[in-house]
């Protein structure tokens, strides 16, 4: 019985990228095709033009997994050395195959040029390999097999990988392991630290592996946003689903209103569809994050049924003019204050002649902190005919992932206000 194909590795060959003017991107195009085929990709590697480096790198790949998938360096020039390593550590003979050659000298030809001799390289084959045509440039992929496991040589440039591997390696792969898949699912959390969370889920997940089915947890944070990820690869897609599901609501019940969203959705998108089941328009008034809350409410497609505008009351005078807050107020309880928090809200709300207002005014930094009120200090309200919620908060983090946290925190206020 020929091996199943449950792990892979991705080597992305190239010096280039080992500099800080390209990046691997071949590897995450490889991720998501090879998890949707329910294999787990255990290491990426990105490894330059050496031929130490490299056949270490291969070597190791073999001994771990049962698919390795290089990508680049099949060019003709000298440094393009994976054929010829690949070829020297499985210890097969490199052949010209005359029909590659062919194919690659009609290429010029139709250019209107003869062929250069390097480009003879690439018409090499370690013996016992399959050619993969290149149906976008001349190098042609090769695929060969060494004790059941399969080595894939795919070319670096993605217009050239992608449909490569889409037509050669991904039937092979299905056709090995018929039926698997990976299944994801995503809670998403706001309002909590990302150990806070840790501390939470780490006993659910960790207990949701049982009776053949592996469930991998990770938990990935972003500013404002935590999300714990579960997936489980496998044939028996009903018993995953299950053990998922399971896991999905423990989460849900331990971690509490702190969860947004478990299918996917965005905490805008949330946010929105909460609106339009209550028939809500809502107005925006922003100081410190300058129209970052209204880009991520507009960012919804359908959103102009419920977003009706906003001000970016940057400068006090705005705040005054434009939203109604007193003077005096500002004056006395200074601009990054819970009342003018609660007045820019208000104001926004009767302006637009909205159902909610939602206001933001902090200190993004990196200057004008003050003892009372050092960088990261957000003032967040957020305003309905019937009631107002207001609340300071202290953000971590650099301009960016203040304003970033604040956009969230104002949005999870708008939420939570509407499921009252
Ligand atoms: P070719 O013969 O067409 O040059 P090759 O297999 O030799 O193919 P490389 O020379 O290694 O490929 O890379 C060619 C180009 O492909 C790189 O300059 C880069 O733009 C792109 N590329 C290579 N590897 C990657 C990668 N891992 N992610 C994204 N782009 C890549």
């Amino acid at each position: 019985m020929t091996r199943r194909i449950e792990t892979a590795e991705i080597l992305a060959v190239g010096s280039e990228m080992l500099t800080p003017f390209r990046v691997d991107t071949n590897s995450l195009f490889l991720t998501a095709r090879l998890n949707e085929l329910g294999v787990i990709v255990r290491r990426k590697s990105v490894v330059g033009d050496r031929r130490d480096d490299l056949a270490a790198c291969v070597r190791e790949a073999l001994a771990r997994v049962d698919l390795v998938i290089t990508t680049g360096g099949l060019g003709p020039t000298d440094d393009d050395l994976t054929r010829e390593v690949v070829a020297d550590v499985l210890g097969r003979a490199l052949t010209i195959d005359e029909t590659i050659l062919a194919a690659i000298q009609a290429r010029f030809a139709r250019r209107g040029v003869p062929m250069p001799s390097i480009n003879q390289r690439q018409a090499c084959v370690p013996s016992g390999a399959t050619v993969l045509p290149n149906s976008e440039g001349t190098a042609p992929g090769l695929l060969l097999e060494h004790h059941e496991r399969l080595i894939a040589l795919l070319p670096g440039p993605p217009r050239e990988m992608q449909p490569m591997f889409v037509r050669a390696i991904a039937p092979l792969v299905e056709a090995r392991s018929p039926g698997r898949r990976l299944q994801r699912r995503v809670v998403k959390v706001t309002g909590r630290s990302e150990s806070q969370v840790e501390e939470i889920a780490n006993p659910i997940y960790t207990a949701l592996s049982h009776g053949g089915i592996v469930v991998d947890a990770t938990i990935l944070a972003t500013p404002g946003q935590i999300e714990v990820h579960l997936e489980s690869a496998g044939d028996d897609h009903d018993a995953i689903r299950a053990v998922l599901d399971d896991g999905v609501a423990r989460l849900a019940a331990a971690l509490g209103p702190a969860v947004f969203s478990t299918d996917g959705r965005t905490l805008e998108e949330v946010v929105g569809d909460a609106l339009r089941a209550r028939g809500w328009r809502i107005a925006v008034a922003e100081s410190c994050t300058g129209g970052l809350l209204g880009g991520r409410l507009t960012d919804v497609p359908g959103s102009s049924a419920y977003v009706v505008g906003g001000v970016i009351a940057y400068d006090n005078a705005v705040k005054v003019h434009e939203l109604d807050v007193p003077a005096t107020m500002i004056d006395e309880q200074g601009a990054v204050s819970e009342p003018v928090a609660a007045a820019m809200a208000a104001g926004a709300r009767r302006r637009f002649q909205a159902e909610i207002g939602v206001a933001i005014t902090g200190i993004a930094g990196p200057g004008g902190g003050t003892p009372a009120k050092p960088v990261g200090t957000v003032c967040v309200a957020v305003s309905t005919p019937d009631t107002a919620s207001i609340r300071t908060l202290s953000f971590p983090g650099d301009r960016d992932a203040i304003r970033r946290h604040s956009t969230a925190a104002a949005l999870d206020m708008v939420r939570r206000a509407l499921s009252d």
